[in-house]
């Protein structure tokens, strides 16, 4: 049984970057949607016991009638479980270790990496995500996807470290169609610490 993450914060203590009602709304109302959704569909496909990432990695091996639902609520309950934990009121606004080392040696400063990543997540028509993500060994890539795809259910090899959320339901509350506004205040809640430490668990 999959559970959505356990906010470490209060659903005010991000404002004013990303509002409470939005954080209400989209953990408590659309991320809860998700999860419920997804677990109903993987007992339903007989998927029971194996992690989230297998099931997303290994869509083309499950029925064609349940294949596009997997694919659909098992990214919104992915995605939104590495979006939300990743956040925090008083956010580490740098990486540090490995994987300050290379953001650098990839993207030449951190600037640049987050602007690569604004670009994308700017340009990504409709619903999507922006995401930062490494490979087994190490290696950063950016990339944006449609919906809830992700760079699991996409079959890159890849895993995300940083999940932008550019579905309108993630900032139409506070910044209406300024999706760009919204971008820069992700990342003023942003916790580097976080995503340092999930690089270090998946490097090793
Ligand atoms: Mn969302």
């Amino acid at each position: 049984m999959f559970e959505q993450v356990k906010l470490d914060y209060a659903t005010n203590a991000l404002e004013p970057w990303i509002d409470q009602l939005t954080i209400e709304t989209h953990h408590g109302k659309h991320h809860a949607t998700y999860t419920k959704n997804f677990n109903d569909l993987v007992e339903k496909a007989g998927l029971t016991g194996k992690s989230a990432e297998e099931i997303l990695a290994n869509l083309d091996s499950v029925d064609v009638s349940l294949r596009q639902g997997l694919k659909n609520q098992g990214g919104g309950y992915y995605n939104h479980n590495l979006y939300f934990a990743m956040f925090s009121p008083n956010p580490a606004k740098a990486p540090t270790g490995k994987l300050a080392d290379a953001i650098n040696a990839k993207f030449g400063s951190l600037d640049a990496c987050k602007e690569e990543i604004n670009k994308l997540a700017a340009a990504q028509f409709g619903s999507g995500w922006a995401w930062l993500s490494t490979d087994k060994s190490g290696n950063l890539s950016v990339s944006n996807s449609l919906n809830q795809d992700n760079p699991i259910s996409e079959g890159t090899g890849n895993i995300p470290l940083i999940a932008l959320d550019v579905w309108e339901h993630a900032y139409y509350l506070k910044y209406k169609n300024l999706r760009p506004d919204y971008i820069k205040a992700f990342w003023e809640v942003l916790d580097w610490d976080k995503v340092s430490a999930r690089y270090d668990e998946i490097v090793g």
